[in-house]
């Protein structure tokens, strides 16, 4: 890989940006808690700064989900091949996520985090975030997840679903593009090829200067967020933040690794020293749709995977394969369940555990894109939807846990489907990387 260098030069400046503006942050927090001249700053200076850099990745989402996914298919040639890469896709989707959502489910049995919450906090809480959880239940979708939510999937408009952020159903337009363009004659649809490639290297190109502000986004965003974070309602709610970030911590450094190395042939070490711009990013911006431009490009130029199959797989997953939104899911509804005393039994637990995949499969790859759904299976189990106040104020930072992992699964999927297909390169595989050749 020719670029390895500058690349690990941004890694650590990223790095440099996280912990200059997390420790800022935390010290101005603590030095002079919330006030005017505070929020000022924040609001006025390195919440824009950081806002700035978050748009910039977001803005070239739209076309580089169309471009790459309709390059992917289209270069996957035929429907037999589609069909068993997707297949295989979804399979691991599905394993990955139910395996989160087991991890923390058990986890949330066996520490009880919702005992550890005295009345004097819970009724504190529900007072204070009140306000904010009812917003989030306002933008509960109603129809759940119906038949209307899988019929939304295939869209009337597809510039009126990308128009409104709709990706599953811009991805579903982007596939059938894709399948299209196998099916006309290659003379009339390699113009249209060319021009969706010349689109997709013209949002890379975009996301590389984006990335040059990487450092100062990411200081400011972290920065605004520690600032007024305050670390009090973390330690209140210990027991649930410490459940839920050991479940992420069991599923990105043992599940994930370990299954790249049997199913992809990656070794941990270089896949996460080749991850790190990547999962920095999600940390920092708790967006998996912002990260996407960065997932991709990390894996094509760093794991080379070849396009048609990143292009396929890591758009899809950045909407659909949430490991770490599905795993929060759980823990959150288990949690809040012991708090208002309901008890969830094994039935329960299985409905919890199908319907946190589910989310996170619908859920919005932006910050807090699960909470909405959130309450759709806390509902469903019978626990108040109102209890999402009780843990609105930390959930920024279980956010940047989650959309890590969340990421993170993608990657490991696309290095998993790749080597499936044979197409990932010697270089990249455990076999060549043992010993002591160098990486
Ligand atoms: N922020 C998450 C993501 O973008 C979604 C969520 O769990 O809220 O992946």
């Amino acid at each position: 890989m020719p670029k390895s260098g500058s690349d690990h030069r941004l890694a650590r400046r990223i790095l440099a940006g996280l912990l200059a503006g997390g420790v800022g942050g935390t010290a101005v927090n603590f030095l002079w808690g919330s006030g005017p001249g505070l929020d000022n700053f924040i609001r006025y200076v390195t919440e824009p700064l950081g806002q700035v850099f978050l748009r910039l990745m977001i803005m070239v989402v739209l076309p580089l989900v169309f471009c790459s996914i309709a390059l992917g298919v289209a270069g996957l040639g035929d429907l037999r091949k589609l069909g068993r890469i997707g297949l295989k896709t979804m399979a691991f989707f599905l394993l990955v996520t139910t395996l989160a959502v087991g991890i923390g489910l058990v986890l949330v049995n066996l520490v009880q985090p919702g005992q550890g919450l005295s009345e004097a906090v819970k009724s504190k809480l529900l007072e204070l975030y009140k306000g904010e959880a009812e917003k989030k239940l306002g933008q509960t979708p109603t129809e759940g997840l119906g038949i209307q939510f899988f019929l939304n999937i295939v869209p009337r408009n597809p510039l009126a679903a990308a128009v409104q952020g709709d990706m599953l159903a811009v991805i579903f337009f982007a596939l059938i593009c894709g399948v299209g363009l196998t099916m006309i004659p290659p003379g009339r649809a390699a113009p249209v090829i060319a021009c969706l490639e010349g689109v997709g290297d013209l949002m890379v190109a975009i996301i590389g200067l984006a990335m040059r502000l990487a450092p100062v986004g990411v200081a400011c965003l972290i920065f605004s967020v520690t600032a007024r974070f305050g670390f009090e309602l973390v330690l209140k709610l210990g027991f649930f933040v410490g459940t839920a970030v050991v479940g992420m911590a069991i599923h990105l450094f043992v599940v994930l690794p370990l299954l790249v190395a049997w199913l992809g042939g990656v070794r941990p070490g270089p896949f996460f020293a080749k991850a790190q711009t990547m999962m920095l990013t999600a940390f920092t911006t708790s967006s998996s749709s912002a990260t996407l431009p960065t997932t991709l490009t990390t894996a094509e130029q760093e794991f080379g995977i070849p396009r048609e199959i990143s292009g396929f797989v890591i758009p899809l997953g950045a909407t659909m394969n949430m490991n770490g939104t599905a795993l929060f899911e759980g823990v959150a509804v288990l949690f809040l369940a012991q708090v208002f005393g309901i008890p969830l039994g094994l039935g329960a637990q299985l409905v919890v555990t199908a319907m946190s995949v589910l989310m996170a499969v619908g859920a919005a790859g932006v910050p807090g894109g699960s909470i909405p759904l959130l309450a759709l299976v806390l509902t469903t189990v019978g626990v108040p939807g109102e209890g999402i106040a009780l843990i609105i104020g930390v959930d920024r930072l279980l956010d940047m846990c989650r959309t890590t992992l969340n990421v993170t699964g993608d990657l490991a999927a696309a290095i998993v489907i790749a080597r499936s297909e044979g197409l990932l390169p010697p270089a990249h595989r455990l076999e060549t990387t043992q010993g002591a050749l160098p990486e």
